[in-house]
């Protein structure tokens, strides 16, 4: 096995990123993070353990790197101290570098991270009194180029690996200072359950709830996203509940059943307009799939119920989405399917650059009551960490975002 394979995201523009299965690293050690169980097994064995060793401490291995956030091998304490160098001279487990991170006035932080190749990303986590939110980005920049949506206008993109997905979970679980501690009370040597998981699970946490809505689509990097929540939803790794992750696409349809059966996560869907014309203009995937195809695969959803409503965001773009009758239109389709639906109205954020204005409070207040009163709730979201550029829509990486100008000067500067 190649350790970089190339492929192509489809989208409007087809670039051809490179996704790595495991980051090369110069020194020849293997990254273990974003791996599964069984590829950790079959990486011990290819470096020599036999069978019964490898099964034995794949499973540990994965276990404190998961389940107890543990980067440094000599920290496992139940693995033999014999064995804890052997392991370090061959597997290294990473995290995604950071390069700044900010606070804003309101709680939210915002981590501008990077790739071992040098591509910048971003994470942003949320706290709110009931719950903690960390939104989690899919890929480096969007191929989709959304009018309205400042990552969009990256030009440069490339799908993120699992292991840059989960570790910014992970990453996260640092900052806030959240894996559990004590002793680990299971044997693993008999142990084929997995029901460990919730001797760990500490009440209290402050991250409770994941969204894919960083950057990217994370429907056109199927595979990583999947492999990557498996992991946050593993009981034996990061052990969050299906229920508290919320995947949001902007209707990449054909993937939108294998997503449900293959994660099962509660979906989010980026609609923005009712009718072809606006709708192909500020969501421009909808000449490709178009809104009823859309809602038709909604309808389907196989994890869709009342109990789990799909979210239906819906961006307050002045004088372009706003008025009464796309409202009254919204409520029509969404009976039309019989969707277990909620409307979720974003007050459109601000970005350099950008086309659009937010509409009117009064606007959105009007819009938001015509929903109500057809019988489905339509809260507006409040805007968070506006201040730091960190809300929905407004992340694209501090290197692209300086200036033609600063850019001439750092390069003058970096050939003199
Ligand atoms: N690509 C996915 C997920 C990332 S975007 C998607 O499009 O669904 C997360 C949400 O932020 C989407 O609903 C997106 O439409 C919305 N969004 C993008 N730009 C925005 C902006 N400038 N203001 C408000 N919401 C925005
Ligand atoms: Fe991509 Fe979502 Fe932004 Fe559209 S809204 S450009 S799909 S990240």
């Amino acid at each position: 096995m190649t350790d970089t394979t190339l492929m192509s995201i489809p989208g409007q523009v087809d670039p051809v990123p490179v996704a790595r299965d495991i980051t090369p690293r110069e020194d020849g050690r293997m990254d273990l993070m974003g791996l599964a169980r069984p590829r950790i097994f079959e990486l011990f064995s290819e470096a020599g353990l036999d069978d019964r060793q490898a099964k034995l401490r794949s499973k540990q291995v994965f276990h404190w790197l998961y389940h107890r956030g543990v980067t440094d091998f000599d920290a496992m304490t139940d693995i033999s101290k014999a064995m804890r160098p052997w392991l370090a001279e061959r597997f290294v487990i990473g995290r995604p570098n950071v390069v700044e991170a900010q606070h804003s006035s309101d709680g939210t932080r915002k981590w501008l991270l990077q790739t071992d190749d040098g591509h910048d990303f971003e994470m942003v986590f949320i706290p709110d009194a009931d719950r903690g939110t960390l939104c989690v980005s899919s890929q480096v920049g969007c191929t989709l180029n959304c009018t309205f949506c400042h990552t969009g206008t990256m030009r440069l993109v490339r799908n993120l690996t699992p292991g840059e997905i989960v570790g910014q979970v992970m990453l996260a679980r640092d900052a806030l200072g959240e894996w559990p501690k004590g002793k680990m009370d299971f044997a693993f040597e008999d142990d084929e359950t997995d029901e460990s998981a919730a001797h760990y699970t500490a009440d209290g946490r402050l991250l409770t709830n994941i969204v894919m809505m960083g950057m990217g689509e994370p429907l056109y990097n199927f595979d990583h996203v999947r492999d990557a929540l498996n992991l946050v939803m593993d009981g034996d790794g990061l052990a969050l509940s299906k229920r508290r992750i919320t995947l949001s696409t902007s209707g990449v349809v054909p993937m939108m059943e294998r997503c449900g059966q293959e994660i099962g996560v509660n979906l989010a869907v980026s609609l923005h307009a009712v009718t072809k014309p606006v709708r192909d203009e500020i969501v421009p995937l909808n000449k490709k799939y178009g809104i009823e195809e859309l809602l038709q695969a909604c309808a389907d959803y196989p994890k869709a119920s009342n109990a789990r409503r799909i979210t239906f965001e819906y961006v307050m773009l002045k004088d372009k989405n706003d008025s009464d009758e796309d409202a009254h239109e919204l409520v029509r389709l969404l009976k039309h399917y019989d969707l277990p639906a909620k409307v979720n109205l974003i007050p459109f954020n601000p970005w350099p650059g950008a086309e659009y204005e937010c509409s009117t409070p009064e606007r959105i207040r009007s819009f938001s009551n015509i929903v109500f009163e057809g019988g489905i709730s339509a809260p507006v979201r409040t805007p968070r960490g506006r201040d730091i550029d960190a809300a929905c829509g407004q992340l694209k990486t501090a290197a692209q975002k300086k200036s033609r100008a600063e850019r001439d000067r750092e390069a003058a500067a970096a050939a003199s």
